[in-house]
């Protein structure tokens, strides 16, 4: 029962002990895993508005082309051809856009806003698109674009490259191919020579809008050239800006100067139409970029997620085999401790100490059952005379070889022996009636005498001998441990006096 006691105390400092990093270990990765679940979700957000985005600008492309189709006055045959098949396009892109949509999982009106726009473009609102109706919903397209890159989150994305990028994509690409789109539209309508006022005017502020656009994309790519390597978006850049200021140059000349227009408007047409696809080249290799760029991202951070929960997991069980290996060592060591403080260091007896500590337990578990308690007190007869006669050594010896017979006569568990000090002795056990008792001394006794340790100056014996003071008492009289005590000393004075090496029973009548 003492030693229960003591094992629930260690456990409890053991778990304290573990507890107080373990539970540091788990914040603090805690603390780590949740900002790398934000910046997971945080991109998987941003891919799937990407891919939003690039589909409405597939969808933009073909109705701007269709839009400068329809502004060409004298359309042959061929041209109306590509026209049935650009609607065809853009019936077919707006499909895939609704199913995309359909698979988005995230739920928000701007989705819905969405699907009721593409719902209320059908097939014959583009049978008589004209030049505003097909203007006005490709303005209402970029503005989704804008819109979902919001709510998306493309707009605030923290790495530079990815933030020019999204730029590029949401912004200045869609725009350029939009303003050339316009000047393309005005130019093929109508002679150059005989362009109204307004549409003049009109081209000139899409002249300055492209002007203004390109120096954006000019200063993006040059911080983009210095973050990141990527060849093809070199090359399409490249040949897109030669394609524009070439087309800028003839229109300024044309348009703002007054100078005659060197060419045919069929050929301003074909020249813009080439530089818009130019410019979708571009903003195709963007968007790929931006998407590699995100994937890889998603990717690392999802890894460094997997590397969290690992090295979470090494810690938990480093510190727990840690804390269970010391309590363990700690645990043998406070043993060995325990064991040395109610040991008897001589004869390895339980001494004295254990015996007081030891005896209040058990009185109360036999109060309980209501057994009888056995006390067997024994003194060694005449060894002063010992000691005088062979010495302090040889008297240490034969209390050994006492404490080995006391020992090896225990018969069941619960027995146990002790040197109570000097050259006395005590046997502790239950459940044995008077009888019982007594024989169980008397064997004790017999076999400290059958050792035959010469004793020659002893009053009763050759060999030494132990007298005893046996007390068989119910629980219920005994009061602590010094009442037992009592009655034994009481037991064990009148076998000396009686002529020692004998069994003296104590009664309560004594
Ligand atoms: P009695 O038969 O009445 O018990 O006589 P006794 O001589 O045994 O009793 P007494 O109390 O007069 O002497 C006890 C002796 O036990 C005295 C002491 O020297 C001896 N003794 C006590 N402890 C030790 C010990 O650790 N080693 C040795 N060698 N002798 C011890
Ligand atoms: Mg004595
Ligand atoms: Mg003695």
């Amino acid at each position: 029962m003492y030693d229960l006691d003591k094992k629930n105390k260690n456990i409890k400092y053991f778990v304290m002990l573990a507890i107080v990093p373990l539970f540091a270990i788990v914040a603090m990765f805690s603390y780590a895993l949740y900002h790398v679940q934000k910046d997971v979700d945080f991109v998987h957000h941003e891919i799937v508005g990407l891919d939003v985005i690039t589909q409405i600008e597939n969808v933009v492309f073909n109705i701007q082309k269709l839009r400068g189709l329809t502004c060409i006055k004298n359309q042959n045959n061929g041209s109306t051809e590509s026209v049935e098949l650009l609607k065809e396009n853009i019936y077919k892109d707006l499909t895939s856009l609704k199913q995309k949509l359909s698979y988005v999982k995230y739920e928000s009106s701007l989705r819905y806003e969405l699907l009721e726009y593409i719902k209320s473009i059908n097939k014959s609102s583009l049978e008589y698109a004209n030049f505003d109706y097909l203007s006005r919903v490709i303005y209402d397209f970029m503005i989704f674009s804008y819109r979902i890159s919001y709510q998306c989150k493309l707009i605030l994305d923290p790495v530079l490259y990815s933030y020019i990028l999204v730029a590029h994509v949401v912004s200045y690409l869609p725009e350029l191919i939009e303003y050339n789109g316009q000047i393309r539209a005005i130019a093929s309508s109508e002679q150059s020579e005989l362009l109204s006022e307004d549409n003049k005017q009109n081209i000139r502020v899409q002249i300055h809008k492209i002007k203004e656009r390109l120096g954006f994309v000019r200063y993006s790519m040059s911080m983009l050239n210095d973050h990141v390597n990527d060849k093809k978006i070199k090359i399409a850049y490249e040949k897109m800006l030669k394609a524009q200021e070439n087309i800028l140059n003839l229109a300024s000349s044309h348009f703002l100067n007054g100078e005659k227009i060197p060419f045919e408007a069929d050929n301003i047409n074909s020249l813009t139409a080439r530089n818009i696809e130019l410019i979708i080249d571009l903003y195709r290799e963007n968007s790929k970029l931006l998407k590699t760029l995100l994937e890889k991202r998603y990717e690392h951070s999802n890894r460094l997620m997997l590397y969290i929960v690992i090295a979470e997991s090494l810690s938990i069980l480093f510190i727990l085999f840690i804390n269970i290996f010391f309590y363990n060592k700690n645990k043998k060591f406070v043993e060995k401790i325990e064991k040395l403080t109610i040991t008897d260091a001589m004869t390895s007896l339980y001494n004295r100490r254990y015996f007081d500590l030891i005896f209040d337990n058990l009185l109360k578990s036999q109060k309980r059952t209501a057994q009888t308690l056995v006390f067997i007190m024994l003194d060694i007869d005449c060894f002063k005379q010992y000691n005088d006669t062979y010495g302090h050594q040889a008297g240490d010896e034969a209390l050994k070889a006492v404490a080995r017979c006391l020992n090896s006569s225990l018969k069941r568990d619960g027995d146990l022996a002790f040197r109570l000090g000097g050259e006395e002795f005590g046997v502790l056990c239950s459940g044995l009636d008077d009888s019982q008792a007594f024989d169980f001394a008397n064997s004790i006794r017999k076999r400290v005498e059958e050792e035959n340790i010469e004793h020659k100056r002893s009053l009763v014996s050759q060999y030494v001998t132990v007298s005893i003071g046996l007390v068989v008492v119910e629980s219920a009289f005994v009061n602590s441990v010094n009442d037992i005590y009592r009655y034994a000393d009481q037991a064990l004075y009148k076998a000396k006096e009686n002529g020692r090496n004998q069994v003296s029973v104590y009664h309560s009548s004594q």
